[in-house]
């Protein structure tokens, strides 16, 4: 059975003194939002009172994710892979977003290196309101020359904050790089069943994440990971192997769906950590002649594998069109599926609107938010009115009643609106057209226009129905 935590599970090795050090009311209270990954032990002191050295030891025992939490890199943008409790995310959140690296290697030029490295860290795209970004570098080896390999990591150490995976199986090889960017804390990819050995001591000597590899033998993975383990390693990041093509896929995410659900559904330590795809792989193994198929297949097995518990991607591709729906398939899976996405219930100002600028009113999902914002902004300017519908998405409110006639003219009255516009007039979603009526009776002498159902047609709806000098005050 996964492992679900109550808050029962840990208040009882918290000290009890309901000091409110934490911040919270009481350790009760601090115990459920330790559970639910919302604070961190670190912020209550007082459990680290040596007196409390064994409620300490016995709580991180317990607090301990199936799946291990592993951190790549140091600062403001190292990343957090793993920490995973449950298999389904409707069972709880899943924590930790899967962290995206793109590839670089030895042999590019120097300006066409950081050219590709300031791309990976500029990149941001802005959705629902939140920037979704690339996490991280992965060096791969392939001049074999010890230190170009070293040379290579160090300038991307001092062109990026962006934490990095380096890539060879050679531990000569990995230990020029790992003396110049060791202190960064890098990904050491990878201990294999013929070096392993060599590896973990690099691991333990330089104090970083090591990703064990044994592609398609999940068997060999389970017995390195069990040396590595009780060499002394526990901040390991597992490679099942990424075969991208044809029936082999399948069986690719069958190891990844197998891994996970060993690791939490029975209990399985030895495997008990985070799972690398490698999406990047392919542009060594497909067939395809057409560039722009392979970065479409790049696209969707990143998104395929990612759904299936891979917690780190290395990919190839930075064109737009291939990251954004991996970035948006993240965005999805790693939001909290008890809460829908919702921007606060009011009154927003979308580009300095004026006394005569339209009064648009919609629900307070995120999505249909941003979606209409984008079309409001498309128009000209406007006033939009959000109405509290518990972030639940306009038909759906419609629907259940969670966006009625009474609840759009109390938010108008509660958040301003009547007092903003000069003209009297109100334009309500499509799909609540059947509220129109009795808005109208409720308003009184206000004039209630339907609006498209489809957002993206505002522009044209304002342009040619939208007539606010008929019924200014
Ligand atoms: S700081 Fe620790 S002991 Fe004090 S209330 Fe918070 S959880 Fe309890």
């Amino acid at each position: 059975m996964p492992k679900i935590l109550r808050p029962m599970d840990v208040y009882k090795y918290l000290p009890g003194t309901n000091c409110g050090k934490c911040g919270e009311a009481n350790c009760m209270a601090f115990a459920t939002k330790l559970i639910e990954r919302q604070v961190s032990i670190e912020q209550c002191p007082e459990i680290f009172e040596p007196k409390y050295k064994d409620k300490l030891k016995a709580m991180l025992e317990v607090l301990r994710a199936p799946v291990k939490e592993v951190t790549i890199g140091v600062g403001e943008r190292a990343v957090t892979i793993g920490g995973k409790v449950c298999v389904y995310r409707h069972e709880l959140t899943w924590y930790h977003p899967t962290a995206i690296a793109i590839d670089v290697h030895d042999e590019m030029a120097e300006d066409e290196l950081i050219k590709r490295v300031k791309q990976v860290e500029e990149f941001v795209f802005e959705r629902i309101g939140m920037q979704l970004k690339l996490d991280m570098i992965a060096l791969r080896c392939v001049s074999g020359n010890p230190e170009k390999f070293a040379r290579t990591a160090d300038l991307i150490a001092k062109n990026t904050s962006l934490p990095m995976i380096l890539c060879s199986f050679d531990p000569n090889v990995m230990e020029e790089a790992l003396l110049t960017v060791g202190s960064k804390k890098p990904l050491i990819y990878a201990a294999t069943e013929k070096n392993w050995k060599e590896f973990a001591k690099l691991a333990s000597k330089y104090e970083c994440p090591l990703t064990v590899s044994a592609p398609g033998d999940l068997s060999m993975l389970k017995s390195l990971c069990r040396s590595l383990r009780n060499y002394g390693l526990d901040d390991l990041v597992l490679d099942p192997g990424t075969y991208p093509v044809g029936d082999a896929f399948g069986e690719t995410v069958n190891m990844f769906t197998m891994l996970r659900i060993s690791a939490i559904e029975k209990n399985d330590a030895d495997i008990g950590y985070p799972l690398m795809a490698v999406p990047a792989a392919i542009w060594a193994l497909s067939k395809d002649e057409d560039e722009a198929n392979v970065k479409m297949q790049e696209s969707y097995v990143s998104c395929v594998l990612m759904a299936r518990y891979a917690d780190l991607l290395v990919m190839h591709s930075m064109d737009p069109w291939v990251l954004l729906p991996v970035l948006v398939c993240r965005q999805n899976l790693y939001t909290d599926p008890r809460v829908p996405l919702a921007v606060d219930p009011g009154l927003y100002e979308v580009k300095e609107p004026d006394e005569m600028s339209p009064l648009y009113v919609t629900c307070n999902s995120a999505l249909t938010y941003f979606l209409v914002k984008n079309d409001v902004e498309a128009a000209g300017s406007g006033w939009l009115l959000c109405v509290d519908t518990g972030g639940i998405s306009l038909q759906s409110s419609v629907a259940g009643r969670r966006f009625t006639a009474d609840m759009v003219a109390e938010a108008m009255k509660e958040f301003g609106a009547l007092e903003k516009v000069k003209h009297k007039t109100v334009i309500i979603p499509g799909y609540a057209a059947r509220i129109s009526g009795e808005l109208e009776d409720m308003l009184k002498d206000w004039k209630v226009y339907v609006g498209p159902r489809d957002s993206t047609a505002i522009p044209s709806f304002i342009e040619k129905v939208w007539k606010p000098e008929v019924s200014k005050k």
